[in-house]
């Protein structure tokens, strides 16, 4: 599924599946059943075991896939790690932007439409940091006391 990164605007392709589906289920069933009949010649309990295996092996790669999925890959906007840690995108982003610039392989690739934020602008939001800071240091404060 296409998706507009929210940072640059540019084209992301993002996976829905966030989580096994029951086709998942079913095929993780019918593949432990089948490496089940290679080891032992008889219906085992064992199967259920190879088919929690086979579930959590299939979990870990469906969700794995979505995550690697959602970070832009123009300007490494990830926004999981924005709705967690706003300053820890920003680094990530600024990391991106200065490889981009630096690397040879980006010197051709198309511009990137960046927002542009004027000065005032720019102070607004950065007093707008401080004391949202200055709540999260209070609140953690007081749940000390
Ligand atoms: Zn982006």
């Amino acid at each position: 599924m296409n998706r507009m990164c929210a940072f640059c605007g540019s084209k992301v392709n993002v996976y829905r599946k966030k989580t096994s589906s029951l086709l998942n289920i079913f095929l993780s069933g019918l593949t432990a059943l089948f490496c089940h009949l290679i080891f032992w010649d008889q219906f085992d309990a064992r199967v259920f075991l190879f088919w929690v295996v086979f579930l959590m092996l299939g979990e870990i790669f469906v969700q794995i896939r979505w995550r690697l999925s959602i970070v832009c890959r123009t300007c490494g906007f990830d926004p999981v790690i924005y709705l967690k840690n706003s300053r820890e995108a920003v680094e990530k982003v600024k990391i991106q932007l200065e490889r981009r610039r630096t690397l040879p392989q980006y010197a051709l690739a198309p511009p990137l439409r960046l927002p542009k934020i004027s000065k005032a602008r720019l102070t607004e939001i950065e007093s707008k940091i401080v004391k949202i800071d200055l709540k999260k240091t209070k609140s953690r404060l007081a749940l000390r006391i």
